[in-house]
């Protein structure tokens, strides 16, 4: 394909064509995009949205694909992956790290360094870049507590540093959702210092809850909605009757409700048939307007 010879020409990253996007997604689902390319520094990234604007080519960044469902169909176009924008340094108790460093990998190193803030991140699969623009967050902690500023290139493709007040971070947004042409390169992270035995118990009581109450034997993107004010979304779908509810291979899940789960071959249409079912069942039943928390990509 032309468009992958002329990135190839720019060697400007790793690419990874025909890209089976099951392997990219937590949910284990979706069809195969024209390919996905992880650059290896700012500049490479530069270069690569410079041909892919002026080639008008569809692009997307995408992280560790934990909150993401892709169609079956092929994605016409290039996902870019910052997997290679990794780096960390650690300074006392500050942190810069890059947006594609692994966010659970994050909390268990600074937990052992004794730094606490991050116990809430533990568990959630994603990158930092990820975890930034969906305001990533559990137990009433989220990165918006933790973040002190970070570096994006704006739609213009220039770096700028933006700061926490900046960011919008509310409940499971920020202003990197709200203006989806600005892409996450890296974040100061500022945690405080605290007890590591007190930290690694925490973190460890977390996941030990997680275990029980979260299908986390199978392939799932977490929550699928948000929780509507004052009502949790897993109790609504448990009162609709749809626990064991499936489409092929997708299913509620027996243990938390507002899991999905893929039992085996679900495709990415399955699950968003199933989630869309339920919305509406939601609506008509109770009328409650339920807002999907997973991301639909075409
Ligand atoms: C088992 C399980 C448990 C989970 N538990 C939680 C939980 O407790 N709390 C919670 O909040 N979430 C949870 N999640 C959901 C998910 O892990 C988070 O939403 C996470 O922040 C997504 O990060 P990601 O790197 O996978 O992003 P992706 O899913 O790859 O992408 C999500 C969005 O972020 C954008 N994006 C990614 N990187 C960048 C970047 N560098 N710059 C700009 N935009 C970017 C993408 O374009 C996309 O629109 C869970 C998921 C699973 C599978």
């Amino acid at each position: 394909m032309e468009i992958i010879e002329k990135i190839k020409k720019l060697d400007c990253g790793d690419i990874v064509e025909n890209a089976d996007l099951r392997k990219y997604t937590t949910y284990k689902v979706g069809g195969h995009a024209w390919a996905i390319v992880s650059p290896y520094t700012i500049k490479d990234l530069q270069t690569l949205l410079t041909l892919l604007i002026k080639e008008k080519v569809k692009y997307k960044i995408i992280g560790n694909g934990s909150n993401l469902i892709f169609s079956d169909k092929i994605y016409e176009g290039i996902l870019i992956r910052l997997d290679n924008f990794d780096n960390l340094t650690i300074r006392d108790n500050v942190i810069r790290v890059g947006a594609g460093y692994p966010l659970m990998k994050l909390a268990l190193k600074t937990a052992r360094l004794g730094l606490t803030g991050l116990e809430f991140a533990s568990g959630i699969p994603g990158s930092v870049g990820g975890a930034i623009f969906m305001n990533a967050g559990a137990y009433k902690s989220d990165m918006g507590y933790v973040v002190r500023s970070i570096r994006v290139l704006t739609p213009d493709l220039d770096v700028k540093t933006m700061y926490n007040y900046e960011l919008d971070f509310h409940y499971r947004t920020s202003f990197l959702q709200k203006f989806p042409g600005f892409i996450c390169l890296d974040a100061t992270i500022e945690l405080r210092h605290g007890d590591v035995e007190e930290i690694t118990k925490l973190i460890n009581e977390r996941k030990m809850r997680r275990l029980e109450t979260q299908p986390l034997e199978y392939p799932s993107a977490g929550s699928v909605f948000r929780n509507p004010e004052n009502n949790f979304a897993g109790a609504l779908i448990e009162e609709i009757g749809y626990k064991g509810k499936h489409i092929g291979d997708a299913y509620v899940s027996e243990k938390h409700a507002n899991f999905i789960v893929n039992k085996g071959n679900a495709s990415g249409d399955d699950v968003k048939k199933l989630i869309l079912e339920i919305k509406d069942k939601i609506k008509k039943e109770k009328g409650i307007e339920l807002k999907v928390e997973q991301e639909f990509v075409d």
